[in-house]
């Protein structure tokens, strides 16, 4: 079964050019023109531009996280109506359990036969006490799986890792082609600092941003990069919310450190005054790091453009108001932290980045799609529109006006981060492996048809990740 998708604008993260995309079965078997002959379905995408299909690589989908769960898989189809076809989850690891036994158990439990996107999954330490836990690195990279989250934040949790704990984490990754990703907050400061304001009855979701200022980001940051630097290890820092942090990667790359980084659209265009908007309306903007003086989005976005940050994540983390943010009424500290983003992604970085002249095409659909794929080691099977890739492609119709809100949205939360946000242009045909599974912001296909994509190691040679 072939489709030809005829007279779009190829989007790549180096160019951009006008051509017809011929797909067979899953993948693209050809870029060029006249290529009609052999397709049984033709869609004209005059106008529009095909951008490659976007790859999350930071979501939290089904997550238990204080006491309660996140919005889990079957909610994946908001993913693909804004344009993000793979996702990268990062796998809760319950106490007392290894790492791989959390995988299997995040796959079984949460995720097989419900997942409308294809994923992949970080591992990711919750219970940096079971023994040995670093000795599984070795067997995750083996089973596809060759990054891990590391939390320097959250003391009085056992996800929080010591220096020393991190250092050997840094080391062990290192020796197996593991890619560390490091939530960087000093958690002891943030801790104190918390005591203090419940101490003070500072207790509003606006408080929350006070007791995790950016200094300790960047803090943590640097530190994270320094102790990179020590172990000789590749570094990439997740969720980077303020020029400080920024800045911290930058230099650290600069002194030769294999650092990377990844920002988040919250901390592109929400600020720290939406924390402080009247009642407990804060509490949907509470996630960690905590939203920034509107002065850094303008570093980050320049980073973005100039390829400083690599990465756009969503950090989605679907938690409702109702019966799950408002544990945390009589105080900040219960709000569960996290807000949802995987709809919208593609929403900001178009409207506010590129068409404010902030964001180069080609830069977005590199932090979008193409970056996280070489990164994570999902290039080129995924990430860009190449012969022999698979055909995930966003036809994206720059015409459309519209404004993003809960009561459109998929995303299964009971509120949306970006209410009333216009949204210039959208996906208005999503492929996933050749299959049309969007149309014109409905999801049209079929919960469970997302499929487990092994990932290759970091820091293998594109070609031999080809073979796989
Ligand atoms: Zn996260």
């Amino acid at each position: 079964m072939a489709t030809l998708i005829k007279n779009g604008t190829i989007v790549t993260a180096s160019e951009q050019y006008k051509s017809d995309v011929l797909i067979d079965g899953e993948k693209i078997v050809a870029i060029g023109s006249d290529l009609d002959s052999r397709a049984e379905t033709v869609v004209d995408a005059e106008g529009k531009y095909l951008f490659p299909g976007g790859i999350d690589a930071h979501t939290h989908f089904d997550l238990p996280f204080m006491g309660t769960n996140t919005a889990g898989f079957d909610t994946t189809p908001a993913a693909l109506v804004g344009g993000t076809t793979s996702v990268i989850d990062f796998t809760p690891q319950p106490a007392g359990m290894s790492l791989q036994d959390s995988i299997v158990k995040h796959r079984e439990e949460a995720i097989e036969g419900k997942t409308a996107v294809d994923y992949s999954l970080h591992s990711m330490i919750m219970d940096s006490t079971v023994p040995g836990i670093f000795d599984e690195f070795s067997a995750l990279v083996k089973a596809g799986v060759p990054t891990i989250k590391m939390f320097l934040a959250y003391k009085g949790t056992p996800f929080m890792v010591d220096d020393a704990t991190l250092f050997k984490g840094l080391e062990a990754a290192k020796d197996v082609g593991m890619l560390p990703t490091i939530h960087a907050e000093n958690g002891d400061v943030v801790s104190l600092l918390q005591e203090k304001l419940l101490a003070a009855g500072k207790t509003d979701p606006k408080y929350h941003a006070e007791s995790r200022p950016a200094i300790v980001e960047v803090e943590a940051t640097a530190r994270a990069a320094s102790l990179a630097q020590a172990a000789d290890a590749p570094i990439f820092i997740v969720h980077v919310s303020c020029e400080g942090a920024m800045l911290a990667i930058r230099n650290a790359r600069q002194q030769g450190v294999d650092i990377f980084g990844e920002t988040c659209p919250q901390y592109l265009v929400l600020d720290e005054s939406y924390l402080a908007k009247p009642g407990f309306e804060g509490a949907k903007y509470v996630c960690s790091p905590a939203l920034r003086p509107e002065f850094n989005q303008e570093p980050l976005w320049q980073a973005l453009n100039n390829g400083w940050l690599q990465t756009v994540g969503s950090d989605h983390c679907g938690f409702n108001m109702k019966g799950q943010k408002d544990m945390g009424t009589e105080k900040f500290t219960g709000i569960p932290n996290g807000t949802p983003g995987v709809e919208n992604r593609l929403a900001i970085l178009y409207t506010y980045g590129f068409l404010q002249g902030k964001l180069s095409l080609q830069r977005m659909v590199d932090a979008f799609a193409t970056a996280p794929a070489k990164l994570f080691g999902m290039y080129p099977r995924k990430g860009s529109i190449v012969i022999g890739g698979d055909a995930d492609i966003v036809v994206f119709d720059p015409a459309y006006q519209g404004k993003i809100s809960v009561e459109t949205s998929l995303h299964g939360v009971d509120y949306s981060a970006y209410e009333g946000f216009n949204e210039k242009g959208r996906a208005d045909k999503v492929f996933l492996r050749g299959k049309l599974v969007a149309d014109g912001g409905k999801f049209i296909g079929q919960l469970g048809q997302g499929q487990f994509i092994e990932r290759t190691p970091f820091g293998l040679a594109y070609e031999s990740r080809m073979k796989r």
